[in-house]
């Protein structure tokens, strides 16, 4: 009777409860033939069907050296984009995978508020390959965290799990802790540029038991998607301060043209 006591039953009506889930998943794995990421029709492997690969915009060369923004035409080695010079972030490079158009917010969106936490691995491998130059010298990748209330609504954080996907792409360690969200911010949907760099003022913090993880490293910035790039710059000023040696930025997807942004 003692071994069966209050704290004893609870965790083992758990594993009980746990069994069958497990099970019937693996199950469903086998059974169910793989769907499109983006549109949910079947596909011969995991990932998008070809109408949908056609759809998202992944962005290749050539771009700004700093900001990752694609250029029309090659305007040669070095070259910035108006953005990077009129003006330039705390960070000092960001790449993206894809552009932000209709089907990267459906990944971003399925992934972010429909649970769709399979979706991580494809997008964390995409990131992982547009962030290949920055990646190659970082000591650290640093997920955009949310606020505690946030993440207990949401029961993740989606910049976490496709830094994670990331760290096992390319061995560089995941610093979970570095950064802090202090304040509960407004989600920044709807709101001008300047509202959106207001709203996250002074949101980010580097915990001082985080300072050694931080101070004279590498960072790389992980998120899911920049719009104004309010957020990665809160953030890079953050660590920053904290001491980071250098901090760039790799997202699943950008905002090419804010007019034409659909969010
Ligand atoms: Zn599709």
């Amino acid at each position: 009777m003692a071994q069966a006591g209050p704290e004893a039953s609870p965790s083992r009506w758990a594993v009980w409860a746990a069994a069958p889930r497990a099970l019937w998943g693996r199950a469903l794995n086998v059974a169910l033939p793989p769907l499109c990421l983006a549109c949910r029709e079947l596909v011969a492997s995991d990932g998008l069907c070809a109408s949908c690969w056609s759809k998202l915009s992944l962005i290749a060369p050539p771009y700004c050296e700093r900001l990752g923004i694609p250029f029309a035409y090659d305007p040669g080695p070095g070259v910035l984009s108006m953005e990077a010079i009129a003006d330039p972030p705390a960070y000092r490079r960001a790449r993206a995978a894809a552009r932000y158009d209709d089907v990267a917010r459906t990944l971003v969106h399925a992934l972010k508020y429909g649970d769709r936490l399979d979706l991580a691995p494809s997008m964390g491998r995409w990131m992982a390959r547009a962030g290949r130059e920055l990646l190659s010298g970082a000591d650290a990748l640093v997920p955009v965290p949310l606020h505690w209330r946030r993440l207990w609504m949401r029961r993740f954080n989606q910049s976490a799990q496709l830094a994670r996907i990331i760290s096992q792409e390319t061995g560089v360690p995941v610093a979970t802790e570095a950064l802090k969200r202090i304040k509960a911010t407004a989600q920044q949907v709807g709101l001008s540029q300047s509202e959106r760099a207001a709203n996250v003022q002074g949101a980010f913090r580097v915990p001082a038991a985080a300072k050694a993880e931080v101070a004279g490293r590498r960072l790389v910035l992980v998120d899911d998607v920049l719009t104004s790039g309010a957020t990665a710059d809160a953030c890079a000023r953050a660590l920053l301060r904290a001491g980071a040696g250098n901090v760039d930025v790799v997202v699943f997807a950008r905002v090419v043209d804010r007019a034409q942004a659909p969010i």
